[in-house]
Parts: C-alpha cells; sequence; structure tokens
C-alpha cells in the first residue's frame, strides 16, 4: 500500500503530493497526519490518499516515519473543500489544510488540561480527635464526594490536606478537562415568536440558500435561533457565523442559554487552550452547534442541517491576508456538500447577495418591521459647513449636543459613532507643513493623548509625539481630524455627570475586552459609548435612545467602489442601535455633503432604493458584481525587485488583454497607493474585466506569476480594501 501526502510546508516547490510506502507495523487512514523523511529532515504531512499501486517508482519510495494521532484530522468533507479552494482560489494545498486546524496542535504548544482531584480513600482512617481541621476536611468530602485538589486546599490549608494524603486518607486522581471559553449568563427565554418570524421560520425549510433581509431589531437572532432548535431536533447540527469578536458575547450567552453545553465557540480572542478544547469538541461530536467569527466556516462538524451567516455583508467575512478567501463561497461549498440550508441574514444585504436575490439564485426572505413594533429611530441630518458658517467649529453640531444634554438630563444613553481611533489622525506643522510619518510604512502617524505618543495604526510602531517641528522647531502644530479620543475628551468636559466609555482596538486589545465594556456601558446611566465600527454591531441595549455619527463622510470618500455602500451600511447599522425598547429612538447624522445620494436613501431607511441606484451604477460603469475586478499585489523590501517583478508579470497579462480584448474595461500597473508597509514596497497590477469569460480569464491570469519572482504575490478578487 502507498499513501499520497500533503506536505505540511508553505512552500510553492512543495506544492503536489508526494508518496510514500505504508510499513507493516503502522495502520493509516485517510486524513491523518503523519511523520515522513523528507530530504534530510523529517516534516509534518497529511494522507490525502492510500492506493495499492504508485506512479513514482517503487523501489525508490521512503517509508512513512510515524503517526502523529492515532485519529485521522482531516475528514473527508474537508479534504474535497482543499482540493476545491486549491482549485478555485489558486491556494498551496497545505496552506489550505491549515485553516482546518488549530495552529496550535500544529506546532505542539499546546497541552491537554489536567484538573488534580481529591477524594477520601475506601477504607480511610478518622483522624485523632485533636486534628480539628483534617476532621472537618474529611466530613466535606464525605458530604461532597470528590473535588478539585485546589478548591479543598483553599477551604482547609494545603498543609491539612497533604498530611490526610500522606496517611493514605485522601486520595489523589487526575482528570483530563475541556477548557470552556468564559460567557455572561443569561436567562433562557423561549420568545412568542411575531408572525413576521414565524413566517420567516416556516419559510426556511428547504435545502438551498436565503437572504434573510430584516431591519435592526426585527429579532433575526431568534429567528436563527428556532431555525437551530429545529436542526437539533432532527439530529442534525449548525454553524452559525458571526462578524466579530465584540458581538459574541450577546450572542454566544444567548445561545448557551438556549442549547447549553451543545455550544461550542471559536473564535481568535480564545486562548489556545480554550480554542484547542473547542475544537476537539466539536470534532467528536460533542458539540452541535458551533458559534464563531469567519474561521469557524472551517469547523470538523458533521452532519450539517444549516449555516447561517449573520450581518452577512460585512467585511470581515473575507479574509484579508494569505490564504484568502471568501466566507461565502466556503459556505455555499459546505451547504451542498452536506445538502443543506444557507441563511445569509442581514439588515442591510451586500449589493452581490441582493442582486443574486433577485436573480432568483437565493430566496428573498423579508422581516421589514421591527419586534416591538416601533418605527425605525428619525435620522436627522446636520450640515456641518452650515454650523461652520455659523460660527460652531466643534466636533459636535449645535442639535447633537441638544440631544446629548437631554439624554444626560434623563440619565439614559447614548452611542457616538467615529470611525477613527486615537486622539487625531495626523500631527502638522503649521509653518513648514511637516507631517510625521512612519519610517517604515508610507502614511502619516496618528495621534494618541492618552499614551502621549504618535503611533503607526499598520505596523504598530510608536514615536515621539510632537510638540515641536523637527524640520522648523516651530511650536505651532496642527491637529488632524478627531479621533474617539478626542471625542471622548470633549463629551467628559460637558457632561461631567455621564460616564463616557469609549470602544475601540485600543480599548478592546485584551482578552475579554469587549464584553468588559458592553458590561460596564450596561449599568451607566447617564452613559455614552464612543467607538469606531465596533458598537455598530448587533448590540442591543433598550436605554440607547440617541446615536450620534459625528463624520458620516469619513467611509464615504475612501477609493474603492464599495465605499458608497459601506456608509449606507454604516449608517444604517449605528443607527439601529438607537429605540429598541418601548422609546423610538433618534439619530443626528453630520455631514459635510448633505446632498449626496446616500443620506437620502439611508435617513429614509430606503434599502431598495439604494440598491437600485448602486446596482444600476455599477452595471454602467462595470463594477461588481456586474464585472470582476483582479488586484495582484506584490511586495518585497527592495523596491527595484518588487518594480521588475511586477513589469515581468504586467507584460503577460498585457498579452491576455490583448486575446481578450472585448473583455477588458481596465488594465494598470501602478505603485500601490501605500507605497510600503512594514519596510515592504508594494507595486501592483489592477485589471477589471466583463463577466462573461471572467473564470477563464481570470485563470489565466493567475498563470502569469513567473517562477522567478521573487516577491510575495498576493491576488484579490473584488477587493475590499485597495490601499
Ligand atoms: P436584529 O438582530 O434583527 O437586529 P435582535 O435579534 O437583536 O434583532 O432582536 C431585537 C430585540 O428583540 C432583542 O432584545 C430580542 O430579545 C427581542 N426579541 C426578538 N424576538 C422577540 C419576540 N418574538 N418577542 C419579544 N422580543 C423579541
Ligand atoms: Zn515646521
Ligand atoms: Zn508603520
Amino acid at each position: 500500500m502507498f499513501a499520497k501526502i500533503i506536505i505540511d510546508q508553505d512552500a510553492k516547490a512543495l506544492d503536489r503530493v508526494f508518496e510514500y510506502t505504508i510499513p507493516d507495523d503502522i495502520q493509516v487512514q485517510v486524513g491523518e497526519r503523519v511523520m515522513v523523511p523528507f530530504g534530510k529532515r523529517t516534516l509534518q504531512g497529511f494522507i490525502v490518499d492510500i492506493t495499492d499501486n504508485c506512479e513514482y517508482d517503487a523501489s525508490k519510495l521512503k517509508p512513512i516515519s510515524s503517526k502523529i494521532e492515532n485519529f485521522a484530522v482531516i475528514k473527508p468533507e474537508m479534504l474535497k473543500l482543499m482540493k476545491y479552494m486549491a482549485e478555485k482560489l489558486h491556494l498551496k494545498l497545505a496552506s489550505v489544510l491549515r485553516l482546518f486546524l488549530p495552529s496550535e496542535m500544529r506546532t505542539d504548544k499546546v497541552k491537554e488540561l489536567v484538573v488534580r482531584y481529591v477524594k477520601l480513600a475506601n477504607n480511610f482512617e478518622m483522624p485523632s480527635n485533636r486534628a480539628v481541621k483534617q476532621i472537618e476536611l474529611v466530613d466535606y468530602l464525605k458530604a461532597n464526594g470528590q473535588k478539585k485538589f485546589s478548591e479543598v486546599s483553599n477551604m482547609f490549608g494545603y498543609a491539612t490536606l497533604s498530611a490526610l494524603v500522606k496517611k493514605g486518607a485522601v486520595e489523589v486522581f487526575e482528570v483530563q478537562e475541556d477548557r470552556e471559553p468564559e460567557f455572561d449568563v443569561v436567562k433562557n427565554e423561549h420568545k412568542k415568536l411575531t408572525d413576521l418570524q414565524q413566517r420567516a421560520v416556516d419559510t426556511i425549510c428547504e435545502n438551498k440558500t436565503y437572504l434573510l433581509h430584516g431591519v435592526t431589531g426585527s429579532g433575526k437572532t431568534e429567528v436563527y435561533m428556532n431555525l437551530i432548535e429545529r436542526q437539533l431536533e432532527k439530529g442534525k447540527a449548525a454553524v452559525m457565523l458571526v462578524p466579530e469578536i465584540s458581538l459574541t458575547p450577546q450572542v454566544l450567552a444567548n445561545f448557551r442559554a438556549r442549547f447549553g453545553d451543545k455550544v461550542a465557540l471559536i473564535h481568535s480572542g480564545l486562548s489556545a487552550g480554550e480554542r484547542f478544547d473547542e475544537w476537539k469538541r466539536i470534532f467528536f461530536g460533542k458539540a452541535k452547534v458551533v458559534v464563531g467569527a469567519r474561521s469557524a466556516i472551517f469547523c470538523p462538524i458533521e452532519n450539517v442541517g444549516i449555516i447561517i451567516i449573520d450581518e452577512e455583508h460585512e467585511q470581515s467575512y473575507v479574509s484579508e491576508s494569505n490564504p484568502r478567501y471568501d466566507t461565502h463561497m466556503i459556505a455555499e461549498f459546505r451547504r451542498a456538500y452536506n445538502d443543506c440550508t444557507l441563511v445569509l441574514g442581514s439588515a442591510t444585504p451586500s449589493i452581490e447577495s441582493y442582486a443574486k436575490a433577485i436573480d432568483g439564485e437565493y430566496t428573498l426572505v423579508e422581516m421589514p418591521v421591527r419586534v416591538n413594533g416601533m418605527e425605525m429611530p428619525k435620522i436627522m441630518l446636520v450640515d456641518m459647513l452650515m454650523e461652520l458658517r455659523q460660527g460652531n467649529n466643534s466636533v459636535f453640531s449645535i442639535p447633537l449636543k441638544y440631544e446629548l444634554q437631554s439624554i444626560v438630563e434623563k440619565k439614559k444613553q447614548a452611542m457616538i459613532f467615529i470611525n477613527r481611533r486615537g486622539f487625531s489622525s495626523f500631527q502638522r506643522c503649521r509653518q513648514c507643513g511637516y507631517v510625521a510619518k512612519c519610517t517604515d510604512c508610507d502614511v502619516s502617524l496618528v495621534y494618541h493623548r492618552f499614551e502621549n505618543k504618535l503611533k503607526c495604526h499598520y505596523c504598530g510602531k510608536r514615536f515621539k509625539a510632537l510638540d515641536i517641528c523637527p524640520s522648523c522647531g516651530s511650536h505651532d502644530i496642527k491637529q488632524g481630524a478627531v479621533g474617539t479620543e478626542r471625542v471622548v475628551e470633549e463629551l467628559q468636559k460637558m457632561f461631567p455627570e455621564a460616564k463616557i466609555l469609549r470602544m475601540d482596538n485600543d480599548t478592546t486589545s485584551k482578552k475579554n475586552g469587549h464584553r468588559a465594556i458592553l458590561n460596564e456601558f450596561r449599568n451607566a446611566k447617564p452613559g455614552i459609548l464612543v467607538g469606531t465600527q465596533m458598537i455598530a454591531k448587533g448590540h442591543d441595549f433598550e436605554d440607547v435612545l440617541l446615536v450620534g455619527i459625528v463624520d458620516a463622510d469619513q467611509s464615504l470618500y475612501q477609493s474603492d467602489y464599495r465605499s458608497i455602500e459601506r456608509t449606507f451600511q454604516l449608517i444604517t447599522q449605528v443607527s439601529g442601535r438607537a429605540g429598541r425598547s418601548e422609546n423610538q429612538g433618534k439619530v443626528i447624522l453630520q455631514t459635510y455633503s448633505p446632498r449626496h445620494y446616500v443620506y437620502r436613501f439611508a435617513t429614509n431607511y430606503d434599502y431598495k432604493g439604494f440598491f437600485k441606484k448602486e446596482a444600476n451604477l455599477r452595471k454602467v460603469t462595470n463594477f461588481p458584481p456586474y464585472a470582476r475586478i483582479v488586484r495582484i499585489l506584490f511586495t518585497n523590501p527592495d523596491e527595484k525587485i518588487v518594480a521588475q517583478d511586477c513589469k515581468v508579470c504586467y507584460n503577460k497579462v498585457q498579452q491576455i488583454r490583448d486575446k481578450y480584448q472585448n473583455d477588458f474595461v481596465y488594465l494598470d500597473v501602478m505603485k500601490a497607493p501605500l507605497n510600503k508597509i512594514k519596510n515592504q514596497f508594494r507595486y501592483q497590477i489592477m485589471m477589471r474585466f466583463k463577466l462573461e469569460k471572467a473564470d477563464e480569464i481570470e485563470k489565466a491570469v493567475f498563470d502569469c506569476i513567473d517562477a522567478k519572482c521573487k516577491s510575495s504575490v498576493f491576488f484579490e478578487i473584488n477587493p475590499n480594501n485597495l490601499s
């Protein structure tokens, strides 16, 4: 017998199947990990096939050295998915396989969690009457059976416990336990579904893909839980994806309350041990409901009845680093493999998904009304140019100040959304124009007042803040656009009696950071939560009656084709945080471009109108989903090399363009807008072509990379971020 093996190395030269012989004393099956001799080394590999014949000269094949686990870590579905992804996304086999395992499994860094327990020995002797503590301990164990060593030791003292152990009265034994992620405890309430919810649950019953378009507060989570319940009753499993960890505390708490320890949680905020143990619970079928961020789509769960992608429009569902993949595509693969239901849910579906619903590829299910029957919060547009003309140059417009004042007086809550962390976006000398920039990246540095440092948001490097211009010596330093820190500072000045909290990447970097801030905010009355897009997502606070959007234009003028769509989504999502209980909420939206069409549709919650306008625009200008964009990004620490590699590739792509002249809409080569990040120079080839022959062209373009290319190459289809 022969084993076909993929070596677990991320190298182009090893990106194929290698053959080994199977020694008689080793029993292996497909999907197992093994150690194999490779050149002078012994490397880890995955068995992807076992055959009677080999393609290579059998006498020259080497035998497998040993097994790593005693079970197949890669299940048949995942082997198929590996092939599909490698082919479709042009990824290396090993780098796809790595997505399927917790990384700590490959590095052997995690140990199983072993807990020491104590119990009374079968024929123990009662301690003498003078040993009062020992008697107490024995009585305690008599009453309680086995207890954790650490617990008993804390209660009665280590000396007492170890004395009894020494005498043989108490036995110590070890149990291997699963680490469990923390979660908040909430009551399990089976809510009576509204008519709309019931209709959604009844409709979503076939093995196909549904787009659930439900306004914010329409009760989508309850629908998801009912759908999952139905699958569990049928003995099937469920996967539910949420965009970001900041969302999971509430969702997980609800899921835990409903499904108990059938729930497993997977996201990047877990410790290595927790992630490993959750993975094992899923792998061995103990967990039936997986809740997690993007990477949970690769969980080794079997017999899947339903996959749900909540907030399906979120960018975080596309991995922006290698290996690049789109969660929707993987979900669709698993849906087809398991012949099950896929639900994409959102209040603001992506233009791509909604277009598919209109074309009949997805089945559209709508929940246009909030559970509480309340109208959507009124969105008031404030023209900041007018404010400026009237002499108000502060961060807050007069109406926003007025509404905040009223919230504070009523001891209610508000959220202020500003999609920029730090204090100000840059520091610039007013005299000579000097701007502080990162030494390793081609970006200006962001001022952080709390630490009094300039930080690079691309590489994390810190620099001294400017009080004097290093170029001309002037003290006249100008602060750039306002960030979260600055907003908090100003609010605290205006409302000293209110609790002001900040939620952004800087305040949530610690484990459970989001949960801590959200829990603190829950009890802060009056309270104002200032935050980046993290606060836009899914949070459900009944006392939030006001949402302020400080700088709505910020996402509007970014250079990619989705920026208007993203602005619409952000406004709708943040606005959706207000008025979720019995009082209607209010939203103040500050902008310098009040006449932009995105604001007209957003303030009326007119998703369909917006879709029509935006889809039409993309159709006539040839942008996705009606055309395809491919970007090939080259990076290398040597600018000459990267420019050369890029040019060689560009010449080949040009030939493809000449062949498909009628399909290409655009092709160009250039420095990336951010020319350098972390001392890596960046060059790119951008192209756009029509859909008809898109797959064919895409394949040809992927083959343009020269074998001699020294730079790292990154392919992106319809990229989110063009910097
Ligand atoms: P969405 O995700 O659609 O924005 P949520 O799922 O967060 O909405 O639900 C909004 C609120 O309504 C939550 O507080 C939820 O507990 C509550 N809710 C959902 N369904 C019902 C129901 N059938 N009856 C009463 N309250 C409900
Ligand atoms: Zn200067
Ligand atoms: Zn930097």
